[in-house]
């Protein structure tokens, strides 16, 4: 990502590397059905959560000196509504270069076509990286009917960026809203990481209920990487605090799930963890400014 522009991170109070645009200003549509939005409100809120457009999400971001790594994600095939458009949020972030920093999601059902888009999407609109949700998708991500994508975004040199462990959306409806929660085992990612030497990805999330596979796979392979987001860090488990600290310290990243959690809320409970200070401007900015190429 030699063309990536530099940013003065002196400046920067830190880079959220999971967003979501959640709402197309153009549509007025989201990725997900009214029933799973509304279970997800309750879920990490427990009220109406405001979805705005990513145009809107620049200006927040802007307003707290923060960069942000803005996503939809695409399972167009298991929810049979169309995605935020990626046009969309990748024109928000060239109009807001300071601020945002666009990912693109292909919907993994699609083959061929998925891998043109992680092609048009790279090429039209420098986007840095790929979100998977292979529970939302409905995949598994080490199937090597999905290889050719993840062989398109490893020849850009792009992040691909797939959410781990449990998640919220369909949580405590009915059978999850047929969600199935194995397929964000961290295992998975070990083999694409084992098949794709070199392409960096990061694993979305404290995986509960596997932690210690995430934190193994990230350990042991070289170019993988945790991101925080989705949790209070009030809740991490006390092993994933031990190897942020430590071994993992240059691998972490600060990350919200905005906006079913506010930077502002994770950054509060962050401040009562243990973490070193040493370490702390690495998970909040250093390294991501060093994965996405900003320094
Ligand atoms: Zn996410």
């Amino acid at each position: 990502m030699a063309d990536a522009h530099k940013i003065d991170i002196d400046s920067l109070v830190a880079i959220d590397v999971h967003t979501h645009a959640e709402v197309s200003e153009v549509t007025g549509c989201g990725a997900l059905s009214p029933e799973l939005q509304e279970a997800a409100d309750q879920y990490f809120a427990k009220a109406h959560i405001h979805r705005p457009p990513a145009s809107e999400m620049a200006a927040y971001y802007r307003e707290r000196k923060m960069m942000a790594v803005v996503f939809t994600v695409d399972a167009t095939t298991t929810m049979g509504v169309a995605p935020v458009p990626n046009d969309e949020i990748a024109q928000a972030a060239a109009d807001n270069p300071d601020v945002l920093i666009p990912f693109g999601s292909v919907d993994p059902h699609m083959g061929k076509y998925a891998v043109n888009q992680v092609h048009r999407l790279v090429r039209e609109h420098d986007v840095k990286g790929f979100k998977f949700h292979p529970n939302v998708q409905n995949f598994f991500p080490n199937d090597p009917q999905y290889y050719p994508i993840y062989q398109a975004i490893a020849e850009h040199d792009r992040i691909a960026l797939f959410h781990t462990g449990q998640t919220g959306i369909g949580a405590a409806l009915p059978g999850g809203g047929g969600i199935k929660l194995r397929m964000a085992n961290p295992m998975y990612i070990d083999d694409v990481a084992a098949d794709f030497p070199g392409l960096k990805i990061i694993m979305a999330h404290p995986a509960f209920p596997w932690q210690d596979e995430a934190l193994a796979v990230a350990t042991h392979k070289r170019d993988v990487y945790i991101d925080l987001s989705g949790w209070s860090p009030k809740y991490f488990p006390p092993n994933l605090i031990r190897y942020a600290n430590t071994l993992l310290q240059d691998k972490v990243l600060f990350g919200s799930d905005f906006p079913l959690i506010t930077p502002d809320r994770w950054i509060a409970d962050f401040e009562t963890l243990d973490i070193k200070d040493t370490v702390r401007p690495k998970i909040m900015k250093l390294n991501a400014a060093k994965l996405l190429g900003l320094i």
